[in-house]
């Protein structure tokens, strides 16, 4: 269990974009002292299997939505989590990258918390998602070469009105593509 845990080094890593440098972390409850890339750690939360569909609450979607068009300028990230393959919470985060109108990166100790809440609440990470506010939504080329999460399906907003799917999902994986089905319910 992530009972609590020190970042020994690379506290200021913002693992988004510099997922390349290790991050220590201490694990008290199994005296472990691991050197990992933090996707381990998300890894660690639990995923199920993922297959073509995602399923989604509306009012998640609606959430994203909301946080998308809050910073129309930037891209809006966050996690999205629940059980049971079916997404039923959001977790909004700040976007601290330097240049936040063209890429996005989560604080560790930010994502870390996230985490440490949806274990707490017994859910699953089911989701990262972003907003691309000046194109398509469809993975950049940055977004493939930074897709670490092979199981965990990227939802990518648009907030622009002639969207004709506001809200996208992909699975990345290997740098290959892989849109999945939302299903919102
Ligand atoms: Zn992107």
């Amino acid at each position: 269990m992530w009972g609590g845990f020190a970042i020994e080094r690379g506290a200021a890593t913002h693992f988004w974009e510099h997922i390349a440098n290790p991050v220590y972390i201490v694990i008290p409850s199994g005296a472990r002292n691991l050197q990992f890339s933090p996707l381990l750690h998300i890894h660690d939360v639990g995923f199920p299997s993922v297959n073509s569909v995602i399923q989604i609450r509306r009012e998640i979607v609606a959430a994203m939505r909301e946080e998308a068009a809050k910073v129309p300028g930037q891209e809006c990230c966050g996690l999205l989590a629940g059980r049971d393959g079916t997404i039923t919470e959001i977790f909004p985060a700040l976007n601290v990258h330097a240049n936040p109108a063209r890429a996005y990166e989560i604080a560790p100790q930010e994502l870390f918390q996230f985490v440490r809440e949806i274990r707490a609440a017994n859910l699953q990470l089911l989701g990262i998602y972003h907003s691309h506010p000046h194109g398509d939504n469809f993975p950049s080329a940055s977004d493939v070469e930074r897709g670490f999460y092979p199981d965990t399906p990227y939802f990518i907003l648009s907030p622009l009105p002639a969207a004709s799917q506001p809200v996208r999902a992909f699975l990345i994986r290997d740098g290959e593509v892989n849109e999945l089905r939302i299903k919102d319910i």
